[in-house]
């Protein structure tokens, strides 16, 4: 009997003959493929910049320092959500105020995040960056965040590592993909192998704004630059006939080398193909769940807002553990000896021992309702219809 893990990868022919192609060529780091697979990201999500880097935390620190987020000042993100989009405004030693989650979408409650914001301007402590996390797949509400963003001027850094290909409707009618509309000023994405597309680790940061696109290429490598138009040091730059010195580059801010390689971007671009087809069937996957178990006592779905086109990096099935009678940790147990992976996704970030810290405020009652109730059901494109069918089956009987 197969192990059906709750998420995984997959790799095609045509991916391993891209990956062959760079190991073959004269680039390894960040060479041709990684501006390819970069335009390629820009085509598809409809985003002005695309910077690519090692994986979706660097993109998140990197969004953070471009924000000028710095020590001293606050962010606000989403209680439940991967560490990383907390962790990032740490990095450079800003605060973290965690604001709770709609229970229908479970995306960060814009509502809950208006009472941090005023919170935070009535302790005269502004929030400086926002990160909205688009959890499972599901855009967060794009229109109530700008609006928040007008009213309080934040930067406003979208966490899509979940959302890749979703789109979703404005009050006009308007379709938008995630990275399209220029109202976040970055959309960070992440290449995990359980995310969408993959490059082993990777992770991206897209933006409209030519100014901070300019800034995160720089803190990719190092904040160096070797662009003789932006030569601050003239004297040492230039040589007496005005011509740029041939081994001359520039550090003109503290970087990092958070450079992706040629290799993971061939495969990164050869996955992006199979994008969409990816999320129809993760669509399909889901509608079977529901379809199967909609109607148990004890489960139900989350449901998208009206106009998402939902990605379905997650298959979250809410489930009343307590008046089923069972605990979740003798249902995974069970799903588990049967040979299915499950996950919870995820433990409140505030409960983690290191936001335990008194002035870190949180909003999360809503957040700690849905986690009681969460599991991850195994979503990925190759999981077979009878895959779903042994799920929901021993699911059935783990709950009886
Ligand atoms: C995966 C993920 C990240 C971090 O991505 P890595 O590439 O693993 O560093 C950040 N935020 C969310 C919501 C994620 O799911």
């Amino acid at each position: 009997m197969k192990f059906i893990p709750y998420g995984r990868q997959e790799i095609s022919r045509e991916d391993i003959d891209a990956v062959v192609v760079v190991l073959k060529s004269d680039y390894l780091t960040q060479g041709p493929a990684i501006e390819s697979f970069e335009r390629a990201v820009c085509l598809e999500a409809g985003s002005g910049h695309a910077i690519a880097v090692c994986n979706g935390t660097a993109a998140l620190h990197l969004a953070c320092m471009a924000a000028g987020l710095q020590s001293g000042d606050l962010a606000v993100t989403s209680a439940i959500t991967f560490v990383a989009s907390a962790n990032c405004a740490r990095y450079v030693g800003a605060d973290v105020w965690f604001a709770d989650i709609d229970p229908e979408t479970l995306t960060m409650s814009p509502l809950s995040c208006r009472r941090l914001l005023e919170k935070a301007q009535s302790e005269k402590r502004p929030v400086k960056v926002v990160v909205t996390v688009d959890f499972a797949g599901h855009p967060c509400d794009m229109q109530a965040f700008a609006q928040l963003k007008k009213e309080f001027g934040f930067v406003w850094i979208q966490d899509a590592c979940h959302s890749i290909g979703a789109t979703w409707e404005d009050s006009q009618g308007i379709r938008w993909k995630v990275g399209e509309w220029p109202a976040p000023d970055m959309t960070v994405l992440s290449f995990h192998p359980v995310k969408h597309i993959t490059t082993g680790e990777g992770g991206m940061v897209m933006t409209h704004d030519d100014g901070l696109a300019h800034r995160l290429r720089q803190l990719r490598t190092h904040g160096i630059t070797r662009d003789p138009a932006e030569f601050m040091n003239k004297a040492e730059a230039f040589a007496a006939d005005g011509s740029a010195n041939p081994w001359y580059y520039e550090m003109q801010q503290l970087g990092f080398n958070y450079r992706m390689t040629d290799i993971q971007a061939a495969l990164g671009e050869s996955q992006l193909h199979r994008l969409t087809a990816g999320i129809v069937r993760r669509r399909e996957i889901v509608a079977a769940y529901e379809a199967r178990l909609g109607g148990h006592p004890h489960i139900a779905f989350p449901k998208a807002a009206e106009g998402v086109w939902h990605a379905y990096h997650l298959a979250v099935a809410l489930i009343d553990f307590d008046s089923a009678g069972k605990s979740r940790a003798t249902v995974m147990n069970h799903l588990r000896e049967a040979g299915i992976g499950t996950q919870v996704h995820y433990i409140p970030v505030p409960l983690m021992p290191y936001y335990k810290d008194p002035v870190c405020v949180a909003e999360f009652t809503q957040s700690q309702a849905y986690y009681r109730r969460a599991l991850s059901l195994p979503c990925f494109p190759q999981l077979t219809d009878a895959d779903i069918a042994r799920v929901c089956s021993v699911l059935e009987v783990a709950l009886a």
